[in-house]
């Protein structure tokens, strides 16, 4: 293993890896990743790679855009499937839906509103009589979290990184206000800049008390159900206002998800990994609810993992922090895989050229926390 490097990324997921693969990119190869297990074991692999621009920030659309454009140059490796993303809504929440429809055509987007009619034959399986419709995405879809990872990490190694697998570190060294490196369980690594990638488990390694970072992880759950008789004829991802249900087909199998409440952890790594009955229960109702023919559906598979949370919702991905040479990407929020690609490169170029040139990060400033 390398004894000193330019750039120390710690951290092995989606974030590590695509930060990776922007910086060899502009040209910086002296990049060493860190992993304590293998890469993409964190919560990357637990994503359900929904990749959609219906979202309430201006400023994150823009990056879901830019990274949705970036998954459509590489759909083969990153395995991208943009069978459209449909987001359905009730009276009630029909102004919110409309307000981000509404968004995203100011913003030169695609979305389309469709009236029930239009929504029953997008999707002949859909319940629509207690809808108003929703707004439709052509261009969105899902993409594999695992294969992506793969794909910036493949391409970083190739341009010169090396991407260490099985290396824990265990703290960042600093002195006199300056990056000295890493210390690992495999020995120490001098470099004058280190980023921390690792997702929940921030806290536990983020070096300055004096910078508190506002992160907290918390529980959270999705399923996968059997599909009998291989419904839905029409691929789509989907989510529901009305019932909280989220949906795409992945194999011969549905993901399904259900907003749920979040429960906060005693540590990134002690939590509750077994599924909760009464979650399954909800979830099963929620989609032979709005797909009737699906009542038949079994769940074939819990994934339990943590979301990094902000108190606004959206991450963190600034610095130099408190210290010459350190930087943060956390507190993704449940979110953070469909801006990816767009992140990796901001914080790429904040890192080479003093501040992203091709992105806006400036709402993802810890700053921002500080104003009254
Ligand atoms: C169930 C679930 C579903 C989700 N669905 C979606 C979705 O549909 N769309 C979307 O956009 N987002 C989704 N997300 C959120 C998305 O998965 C995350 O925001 C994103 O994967 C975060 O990537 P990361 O690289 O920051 O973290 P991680 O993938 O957790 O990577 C951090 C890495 O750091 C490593 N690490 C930790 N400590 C150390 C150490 N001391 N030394 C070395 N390495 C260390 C870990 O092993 C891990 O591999 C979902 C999240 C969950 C949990």
């Amino acid at each position: 293993m390398q004894k000193t490097a330019s750039l120390v990324i710690v951290g092995g997921g989606v974030m590590g890896c695509s930060l990776a693969y922007h910086l060899t990119q502009l040209g910086e190869s002296q990049v060493v990743l860190l992993e304590r297990g293998a890469l993409c074991s964190g919560e990357t692999a637990k994503s359900g790679g929904f990749v959609q621009t219906h979202w309430t920030s201006p400023h994150e659309v823009k990056l879901i855009h830019w990274s949705r454009q970036f998954f459509a140059e590489w759909a083969e490796p990153c395995l991208f499937r943009p069978i459209g993303y449909l987001h359905t809504t009730g009276s009630e929440r029909e102004p919110v839906v409309r307000q981000v429809h509404d968004m995203l055509l100011a913003l030169g987007f695609e979305s389309h509103w469709l009236g029930p009619r239009e929504v029953k034959k997008l999707q002949p399986l859909l319940r629509v009589d207690d809808l108003v419709g929703g707004a439709y995405e052509p261009q969105s879809g899902w993409v594999d979290p695992i294969r992506t990872t793969h794909f910036f990490g493949d391409a970083a190694r190739q341009r010169g990184a090396h991407l260490h697998e099985g290396v824990r570190v265990l703290q960042i060294a600093h002195r006199d206000g300056k990056v000295q490196g890493v210390e690992t369980d495999r020995g120490f690594i001098s470099s004058p800049r280190v980023v921390l990638a690792v997702g929940p488990w921030t806290s536990q390694l983020h070096p300055t008390p004096g910078v508190p970072l506002p992160l907290i992880a918390k529980r959270g759950q999705v399923c996968y159900m059997t599909r009998p008789g291989g419904l839905p004829r029409t691929e789509l991802t989907f989510y529901d206002e009305v019932t909280g249900l989220y949906t795409h087909p992945d194999g011969d199998t549905n993901l399904v998800g259900l907003d749920w409440h979040f429960e906060p952890v005693w540590g990134p790594d002690y939590y509750e990994r077994e599924i909760d009955s009464d979650y399954l229960e909800a979830a099963h109702q929620a989609l032979s609810h709005r797909f009737p023919s699906l009542s038949l559906a079994r769940p074939v598979r819990g994934v339990v993992g943590l979301y990094d949370f902000t108190p606004d919702g959206h991450p963190i991905v600034d610095g130099p922090l408190g210290l010459e040479g350190y930087y943060v990407a956390a507190g993704f929020s449940g979110a953070g895989f469909k801006s990816s690609p767009a992140l990796g490169l901001g914080l790429a170029e904040m890192i080479l050229h003093g501040q992203p040139r091709t992105v806006n990060l400036d709402f993802l400033k810890l700053s921002r926390f500080d104003k009254p």
